[in-house]
């Protein structure tokens, strides 16, 4: 069944980046080439692929066949007998032709707390970890877990892992000892990797202790637990299992040997956000996986030599691990780590970061986006932001009104948006526009990248669905690089949740639908699509005409059952600050859902909430709401990567009143 869609307005490339007097032309400058780019990396993958993995990275021993594989046997692998480091990839190569050149500017916690690390140090300080790792009895295959604030030494411990061929396991700092030790079970992790404390915001977080509650009691494999020494505050200390960071890299030699890695070899593991569920170990390995970190970072956010790219998610996400660390390094180009957060010391934080070190291509989440927005415009004021060129989104759908602000205030109607649409799942971006081609549509992630070959499928059938604008489910028809191999000893599990819902295609979870010029509309988790008397209605859309209204700062939309219509619409609503809830407003928002998308979108309730229950990387996570709103509060499942527990209780309350 198709929804009538609202009105969009298109954005034509902007004209500075096609002008070579300007800006550096771009590697994609025009939809044409685009369109044949992609026509030969879907049919002729294995000459575009080929060749691409030859450009862009560096091989001790080359391989021979580019794909093998398929979704229907699970056993997708890409350049068989080929052998890399990527370690050597992201630092060496870059150590040996510009070792003076910076490989990452960390912003400290405290703005005048900048530190900026060259490519020779980094391959020095790379080298001296490894073989710490090493002296530790750390060998190929090995699990390291490492909880680490958003220092310098998180991705140097992640390069270290690499070099030795041990598989990294990053869990976000953010995540409770309970949490933590789950992962690191999971893993079977013979080192964790942290620091003493954690500084964010202005606050001293207890890094260390999280981990030691982690590890005591219970049986894990951990021999050993390497201490960076962040704050300096005193820590419990285990004899015999902990070392500090500091002690063994003063012994350590500054060289060490990369370990050859045949492409297939794990590289890391890392667990999903957990909106939908429990989080699921995703596997990655070398070669596919960095050759997509790569070319993503080349084509979409149009990396070019001299550029400073800052993505601000946590190196606990895959956002992190593939543009903070793996897609800049491999390509050479200088990183910025952003140890605070949004709004400290100001909500300025973004803007003078981006000013004070001219970054070029600046990639955040729309759930920061919002916040700042509903902040207001002022802290944007006198900001210089014309290093700008390339800015992205990522995480969740963005309403076109985010979009719009995002557009204008922070790209001042000058740069290319790129909204990414990608998943742990995937390693890299699968879906988005690159800056000097597509015309862009807010809200619309546009079209796929190299390699992918997205369809839309109905979602009982599973057949192709070919209307134009009707919603199905998304799903790729054929192997890229830097997909996924398994999860983490549950290859069934990989299995049945990927490639067996729709045989012959990998299942995105994710609703969609393509518009009459081919541009793919991520409609969010198939599972939140509500059907209200045989309408299909997707919670992005509805979210996207409540955001409209100018008190609104974020909303969320989710279906209740309902005995007349089948399901009917809930949405939790969240004002800007020192916005009061008129009288009325519930009356307003809901004419103004009619208004944009059509009197069965009409919401049964609309709640006011202060906060809405998210998971630490921001997301909302609508099944809470759901279960609630269905009166299933006592089986709402995993809730341990809910970012703030206690605004459960809250909720519970204001659906179905005070107990
Ligand atoms: P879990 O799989 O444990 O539920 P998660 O799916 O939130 O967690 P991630 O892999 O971090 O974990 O998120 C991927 C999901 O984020 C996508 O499936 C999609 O729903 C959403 N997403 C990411 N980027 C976009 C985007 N640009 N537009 C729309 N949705 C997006
Ligand atoms: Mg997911």
């Amino acid at each position: 069944m198709t929804v009538e869609h609202a009105k969009t307005t298109c954005h034509p490339v902007p004209k500075r980046l096609l002008d070579a007097s300007q800006n550096p032309v771009p590697h994609v400058d025009s939809m044409k080439k685009y369109k044949s780019m992609w026509t030969e990396s879907v049919e002729k993958p294995d000459q575009f692929f080929g060749n691409l993995a030859r450009e862009l990275l560096t091989w001790s021993k080359p391989f021979e066949t580019v794909k093998h594989g398929s979704f229907a046997e699970g056993d997708v692998a890409w350049f068989l007998e080929g052998e890399l480091n990527v370690s050597y990839n992201c630092v060496d190569r870059h150590a040996l032709a510009t070792p003076e050149k910076v490989a990452i500017i960390h912003e400290g916690d405290e703005p005048d707390q900048v530190r900026k690390i060259t490519y020779g140090e980094l391959l020095r300080l790379v080298c001296q970890m490894a073989n710490t790792l090493k002296s530790l009895g750390v060998r190929k295959g090995d699990n390291v877990a490492i909880y680490m604030p958003m220092i310098p030494e998180a991705l140097i411990a992640m390069l270290a892992c690499a070099r030795v061929g041990a598989i990294h396991s990053v869990v976000f700092a953010g995540f409770s000892s309970d949490s933590l030790r789950d992962r690191v079970i999971d893993c079977s992790a013979r080192v964790v990797i942290t620091s003493d404390e954690g500084r964010r915001g202005g606050k001293n977080i207890a890094t260390k202790r999280i981990v030691d509650d982690a590890l005591r009691d219970y049986q894990t494999h951990v021999e050993h637990v390497i201490v960076f020494r962040r704050t300096g505050s005193p820590i419990d200390w285990v004899e015999d299992r902990d070392i500090w960071w500091h002690d063994e890299m003063a012994k350590a030699r500054t060289f060490c040997a990369p370990e050859p890695m045949n492409a297939e070899d794990p590289l890391f593991l890392l667990y999903t956000s957990g909106s939908t569920g429990a989080p699921k170990g995703i596997l990655h390995t070398t070669g596919g996986y960095l050759l997509g970190a790569a070319a993503t970072v080349k084509y979409i956010f149009d990396v070019q030599k001299d550029d400073i790219f800052a993505c601000m998610a946590d190196i606990g996400w895959v956002t992190g691990h593939t543009y903070i660390t793996y897609g800049p390094l491999s390509l050479g180009s200088t990183t910025v780590l952003f140890e605070s957060t949004p709004t400290y010391p100001n909500p300025s934080r973004f803007w003078d970061l981006i000013e004070k070190h001219k970054v070029t291509q600046f990639y955040t989440a729309p759930t920061a986006i919002r916040a700042l927005r509903r902040l207001g415009d002022s802290w944007l004021k006198g900001k210089n932001l014309d290093s700008l060129r390339v800015i992205g989104s990522v995480g969740e759908p963005i309403n076109p009104e985010a979009w719009d602000w995002y557009n204008e205030k922070v790209g001042q109607s000058r740069c290319a948006v790129v909204d990414t649409y990608w998943q742990t799942e995937t390693g890299s971006i699968i879906i988005s526009p690159l800056p000097g081609s597509h015309v862009t549509k807010p809200g619309s992630a546009t079209l796929p990248f190299f390699g992918i070959k997205p369809e839309i499928l109905d979602p009982t059938t599973g057949k192709i669905l070919t209307e134009i604008g009707e919603t199905g489910v998304l799903a790729v028809a054929q192997p890229w690089p830097s997909m996924a191999r398994t999860v983490y000893n549950n290859h069934s599990r990989f299995v049945d949740t990927y490639l067996k819902p729709y045989p012959g295609y990998y299942f995105t979870g994710d609703g969609a639908y393509r518009d009459a010029d081919g541009y793919i509309w991520v409609q969010g988790r198939v599972d939140d699509v509500i059907n209200v008397s045989g309408h299909r209605l997707s919670t992005a859309e509805i979210e996207s005409a409540l955001v409209h209204h100018e008190t609104v700062a974020e909303a969320a939309v989710i279906g209740g059952h309902d005995d007349l219509t089948g399901q009917c619409i809930h949405a939790f609503v969240s004002l800007k600050p020192n916005v009061d809830a008129s009288e009325g407003l519930d009356k307003e928002l809901s004419l103004l859902v009619r208004k944009i998308i059509g009197p069965f979108a009409t919401p049964k309730r609309i709640y006011i909430i202060n906060d809405h229950p998210k998971t630490r990387s921001g997301k909302i996570m609508r099944r809470i709401l759901r279960k609630i709103v269905n009166g299933e509060q006592d089986s709402l499942g995993d809730i341990s990567t809910l970012a703030d527990q206690s605004v459960v209780p809250s909720l519970i309350a204001m659906v179905h009143g005070s107990k």
